[in-house]
């Protein structure tokens, strides 16, 4: 008995020791220092161990729903979940893994650290972000004004599901100044209607820029006393560490975390970064929509997470080794990449300059040819996986013409400059010097029928 109780006694005293640890943790490194970067948040921010047996790293609530501790207290969740504001002190509290679940809620408090948004959503997919935000906002009539090129998903969700329920959708080309883009909207005769703009900066897979700030004045001058226009932007290509919406004029930020969010090709997610306001409407349709993020995905994307800007950084040194290589390479004809996007063209460099922080890890190239070079070169890769989606670790190439961007009728493939000689690259992380030997390789393999003219070389 008296050993039992020494036991129970030894038990107590190292877990009241324990709480008082993690409550020095999370009190310490948890909330109180706000003007912390992003990275270190990554580690902790929004997570309390002590409610958790202590464990360092969040644990996964692996459950659909959660036990109320009264009828009365149910009661008040639900109310809460359907709209009422909650008392002075009152908290609504977890119901429903499709409503709320832990793992969402610490992993949406940090990813809405990275753009300085007041809150953000998590999704089970880039595209049921996308999707489930504009259906919050878009109703039968309305006009949607969208970039092109857009990734082929989205491409054919505006076209042919959102039209489907009588959204009139009007496109204008990534690289079209505003007195071009109030054009193409005031000549479709539906400018009046306009309600929401969505544009996908850098495009992809071109990577020509458009200018935020440009559609946050569009906005605001077809914005009525009732009726605001949002400006949303797909930062799937340069997020969240190198485009920063929000501060450009944007109001909502929209994310495949598929791609550097995830950033290990194994997981599908998505996300949505805005105001409270927005962020409150969006997650009511989430609710009935279903589109939420799963417990599992969102403690992966956590622990991605912590590891985002250094994945992200070494991507793109990389990727300025890859296009200097590709760009003086003579099989090439021409090479899509923000470090070149903006050369001799003054308004895409002010953009660069005012919107971008990094040339990115993203680029296409032309191979001199066409379709059978290309293929030629993507079959010989040894190291680069031929796959669709970016931002892995791993490093990633794929033909957008007959793959992500196939949807895309011939001649508005052509005018974005995707064409079948075209070849996306996702950079990854490895050695720059073994991704330099695969390319050079595989390009190796390609037959030139249409070689460069020896002025084009001699100028290179
Ligand atoms: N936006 C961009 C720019 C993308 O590249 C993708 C997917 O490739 C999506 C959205 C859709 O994301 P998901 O595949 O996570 O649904």
């Amino acid at each position: 008995m008296i050993k039992y109780s020494f036991i129970f006694y030894k038990y107590y005293i190292h877990r009241k020791y324990s709480l008082f640890l993690q409550n020095l943790y999370s009190k310490k490194f948890v909330m109180d220092y706000p003007h912390f970067s992003p990275e270190t948040q990554m580690l902790g921010y929004g997570y309390k161990p002590e409610l958790s047996e202590g464990a360092v790293k969040c644990p996964v609530f692996q459950t659909s729903t959660f036990v109320f501790r009264s009828a009365e207290e149910g009661k008040a969740f639900f109310e809460m979940a359907y709209g009422r504001p909650g008392h002075e002190g009152e908290k609504m509290g977890l119901i429903y893994s499709r409503i709320n679940n832990p793992d969402m809620e610490i992993l949406e408090e940090r990813l809405k650290l990275w753009d300085e948004g007041e809150a953000s959503a998590a999704f089970s997919s880039g595209m049921s972000a996308i999707a489930t935000t504009l259906l919050t906002f878009l109703s039968p009539g309305d006009v949607l004004l969208y970039s092109n090129p857009v990734y082929g998903g989205t491409y054919k969700f505006i076209l042919h599901i959102l039209t489907h329920f009588g959204i009139k959708v009007i496109g204008f080309r990534a690289g079209q100044n505003m007195k071009e883009v109030e054009k193409v909207l005031t000549e479709s005769g539906h400018a009046k209607k306009l309600k929401m703009i969505f544009v996908e900066t850098p495009a992809n897979p071109n990577n020509d820029l458009i200018d935020i700030e440009m559609c946050s004045a569009i906005a605001g001058k077809y914005s009525s006393k009732d009726v605001k226009v949002l400006v949303s932007v797909d930062n799937t290509y340069m997020g969240p560490l190198w485009q920063h919406p929000l501060k450009h004029g944007a109001d909502i930020v929209l994310y495949s975390a598929t791609k550097y969010i995830g950033g290990h090709s194994d997981v599908i997610a998505g996300a949505a970064v805005a105001n409270n306001e927005l962020i409150g409407k969006i997650k009511k349709t989430r609710t009935f929509f279903g589109t939420m993020i799963d417990p599992h995905s969102s403690w992966l994307l956590m622990r991605s997470l912590e590891t985002l800007k250094l994945r992200m950084e070494a991507a793109a040194a990389n990727a300025v080794k890859i296009a200097a290589y590709l760009v003086k390479h003579p099989k090439v004809e021409k090479v899509y990449y923000l470090g070149y996007t903006a050369e001799n063209n003054p308004e895409q460099q002010s953009i660069f300059e005012k919107q971008y922080l990094s040339n990115g890890a993203m680029l296409s190239f032309d191979i001199i040819g066409g379709e059978k070079e290309a293929f030629t070169f993507l079959n010989n890769l040894k190291h680069i996986k031929l796959a669709v989606s970016l931002g892995g670790t791993e490093s990633l190439a794929e033909h957008p013409a007959t793959m992500t961007h196939v949807d895309i009728p011939d001649e508005e493939k052509e005018s974005y400059h995707i064409s079948p000689k075209m070849i996306r690259l996702s950079i990854g992380v490895e050695n720059d010097k073994d991704l330099i030997w695969d390319i050079e390789q595989a390009l190796s393999c390609v037959q030139l029928h249409f070689a460069k003219s020896n002025a084009e070389l001699i100028s290179q």
